[in-house]
C-alpha cells in the first residue's frame, strides 16, 4: 500500500477513535510522520503504533498525538509549551494550530535534529531549545497551553506556575511505566479543576539535560 492510501486508512481509524476536531484532524493530515521517523521504520510511519528514535525514546502513536491536542483545545491566537520534543513530531502538529510553540527537550541530539527537520519543514512559529522540562520556560511565561510528552510522577508544580489563569495543560502522569493516565488540569483563579481522560504508557519525565 502506498503512502497516500495509508495516511487516508490512518485518518479513518483517527475519526472511528473519537478525534472529532477537524483542525485537529488537518494537522495531522498535513504533518508528514514519515519525515520523523528512523529510516528502518518509514513503511510503518502511518501505522497507528509508537515507534522507536534515538537515545531509547519513541516517537509517540498517532493517536496519542491527536488525542492530546485535541484535548488541548487548539486555539491559533495562543502559545503552547511543549515538554519532551523527541522527534519533533507533535511539535509539528501544534505548529500548525497554534501561533506559536516553543518545545523542551533534554537530549541536545534529539533536540537539534527536531529543530534541523522543522525548520527544512519551513515551519517557522517553533523555538525549540535544550533543557529541563521540569524547569518549564520562565522567560516565555506564562503559557495558556501546557503539553507534556513524559510521564512524571506527580503534576509539576513549576508548570501550573507558568500556565495563565484559564489555561490548560495536558499530560501523562503516573509512578509506572504500566499505571499511567492523561490528566487535563485547567488552572481556576485559586485552584485547579484536574480530569482524568486515559490510560497510556509513556517514557518517564527525568530531570536533568543530557549533552
Ligand atoms: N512528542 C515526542 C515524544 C518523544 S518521547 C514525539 O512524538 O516524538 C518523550 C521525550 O521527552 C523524549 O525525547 C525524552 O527525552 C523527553 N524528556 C523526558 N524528560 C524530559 C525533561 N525533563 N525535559 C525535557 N524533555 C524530556
Amino acid at each position: 500500500m502506498n503512502d497516500p492510501t495509508r495516511k487516508i486508512r490512518l485518518l479513518m481509524e483517527l475519526r472511528r477513535q473519537g478525534i472529532s476536531d477537524t483542525a485537529v484532524l488537518g494537522a495531522m493530515e498535513r504533518v508528514p510522520r514519515e519525515a520523523f521517523v528512523e529510516k528502518s521504520f518509514a513503511d510503518q510511519a502511518y501505522e497507528n503504533i509508537a515507534l522507536p528514535i534515538m537515545q531509547g525514546q519513541t516517537i509517540s502513536q498517532p493517536y496519542i498525538v491527536a488525542y492530546m491536542t485535541q484535548a488541548l483545545r487548539p486555539d491559533p491566537r495562543v502559545k503552547v509549551l511543549e515538554i519532551g520534543t523527541g522527534s519533533g513530531y507533535q511539535t509539528a502538529v501544534l505548529a500548525r494550530l497554534f501561533r506559536r510553540v516553543y518545545t523542551i527537550e533534554r537530549f541536545r541530539s534529539l533536540s537539534e535534529t527536531a529543530a534541523e527537520r522543522l525548520e527544512q519543514m519551513k515551519l517557522r512559529n517553533i523555538t525549540a531549545r535544550t533543557g529541563d522540562g521540569y524547569l518549564g520556560w520562565p522567560e516565555q511565561a506564562p503559557f495558556a497551553r501546557i503539553i507534556a510528552t513524559a510521564a512524571a510522577a506527580d503534576i509539576p508544580e513549576t508548570l501550573i506556575d507558568q500556565l495563565d489563569e484559564g489555561g490548560i495543560l495536558v499530560l501523562p502522569v503516573g509512578e509506572r511505566s504500566d499505571d499511567q493516565e492523561i490528566l487535563r488540569v485547567t488552572k481556576l483563579p485559586y485552584d485547579v479543576r484536574i480530569e482524568r481522560l486515559i490510560k497510556v504508557r509513556f517514557v518517564p519525565m527525568v530531570k536533568g539535560t543530557v549533552d
